[in-house]
């Protein structure tokens, strides 16, 4: 059998709920999308449970499902994710935070829970807080996208069952992180002088007098949250027999693409925000399923709007999105296996995730293509694929790249 190749696109947060103002319909129902609608037309289309039906996921325990990894079994906070993402090589104990620079007044009161988006500096301001030793735990710091950061403590006896730093709420103090079992005593105790530690380090750095003159808010101080410890994740390579690649432009997808195993494929312009240049990503894409058997792209943009609750912005993410399929509608060789799917559903009106599913389409040759004509969320639910769950898919995927084993004789 002719083993093919597999392109999985990832539309972060695109699936939605009908939308008053849209005339009852989603984003994807109301936007002229003539290229998504092609892959339908051509495809096979259904419904997609990213982690089960009614489970609001996030973005990270999505991803694993749609990876083919059981969430529920592997997932061990978010943290770890981040610090891989931002290029930190986790090692068997450590205990790894998602962290905002975030700015506070003197009585550690959050005023600013991303220090004004802080864009420019976080190298240095990482810098002095990275390679800290609090007695005999290592500190390791990296600066990520805009505000964000990671955090990895690297020690003997650290639990990640310790609660956030991050009140998550302007106007209140940063909290004193607590143990939620009795095993999370010390590394509470360590987050909570590294806390301490970070606004004295923080508040007078030259990057910060410079805000300050600049009437900016300075990013003088560290909110942690999410802690986990490192998961042991059987590399896709050897789950699946594939070598994979992942093009996304938001650090906690590329932690996600490096966790089980597969190369980052850095893209110019690939920023995970609105501006992201998509067609680059379908470029880079086309080019790497020349070496790789399995390629991962993200795009998070339709996401943002969801969370921001604009349906008009979305119509617009949707329009870019398709504009990006027609460009790799025309490039795609005959020996790619071509799927289309959310990771979850941002709906405007809840500005946050849902647990609807998700529309996914499977296109390439030798599939059976169904009667939907449309990329949707209602007119997807009557195809041929039915309802699946995410961790599924990627095996449904390897069986059209005829890539599975038999199962008996
Ligand atoms: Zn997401």
């Amino acid at each position: 059998m002719d083993q093919r190749k597999i392109l999985l696109i990832i539309f972060d947060g695109l699936g939605d709920r009908p939308v008053t103002e849209l005339g009852h319909k989603t984003p994807l129902e109301a936007a002229p999308k003539p290229n998504l609608d092609w892959f339908a037309a051509n495809g096979m289309n259904g419904l997609l449970d990213p982690i089960g039906p009614g489970i609001r996921p996030g973005s990270d325990t999505s991803h694993l499902a749609l990876f083919g990894y059981d969430p529920m079994k592997v997932y061990t906070g978010r943290g770890p994710f981040e610090a891989v993402g931002v290029g930190i090589e986790l090692e068997k104990g450590d205990v790894a935070f998602r962290c905002n620079f975030a700015t506070v007044d003197e009585e550690l009161t959050l005023t600013d829970r991303r220090a004004g988006r802080i864009k420019d500096g976080t190298e240095q301001l990482a810098k002095t807080l990275d390679g800290l030793k609090l007695g005999r735990v290592k500190v390791l710091f990296r600066a990520g996208t805009e505000h964000r950061a990671a955090l990895v403590f690297r020690g003997k006896g650290l639990s990640p069952k310790v609660s956030d730093t991050d009140p998550h709420e302007e106007g209140k103090k940063i909290l004193t992180s607590e143990p939620l079992e009795s095993k999370g005593k010390a590394t509470a105790k360590v987050l909570n002088t590294f806390t301490r530690k970070a606004y004295d380090l923080l508040k007078d750095h030259p990057v910060n007098r410079a805000r300050i003159a600049k009437g900016e808010a300075p990013a003088n101080m560290v909110v942690a949250r999410g802690a986990g410890i490192a998961p042991e994740l059987e590399p896709i390579a050897q789950k699946f027999g594939v070598k994979a690649a992942g093009i996304a432009g938001v650090t906690l997808i590329k932690g996600m693409f490096r966790a089980v195993g597969m190369d980052v494929l850095d893209v110019k312009g690939a920023t995970g925000g609105l501006d992201t240049d998509m067609v680059a990503k379908a470029e880079a894409a086309i080019k790497a399923l020349k070496s790789y058997d399995l390629v991962v792209v993200n795009i998070k943009a339709a996401d943002l709007c969801g969370h921001d609750g604009q349906p008009s912005e979305k119509i617009k993410v949707i329009e870019r999105i398709d504009q990006m399929m027609g460009h790799l509608k025309t490039d795609l060789g005959p020996d790619v296996i071509v799927a289309l799917t959310a990771d979850h559903s941002t709906p405007v009106a809840i500005k946050d995730h849902s647990g609807d599913p998700v529309p996914v389409t499977i296109f390439g040759e030798g599939i059976r293509v169904d009667e939907i004509p449309h990329f949707d969320e209602r007119s997807v639910a009557r195809g041929a694929l039915g309802r699946i769950r995410g961790q599924d898919l990627m095996s449904i995927l390897m069986d059209h790249a005829n890539r599975t084993e038999k199962v008996g004789a």
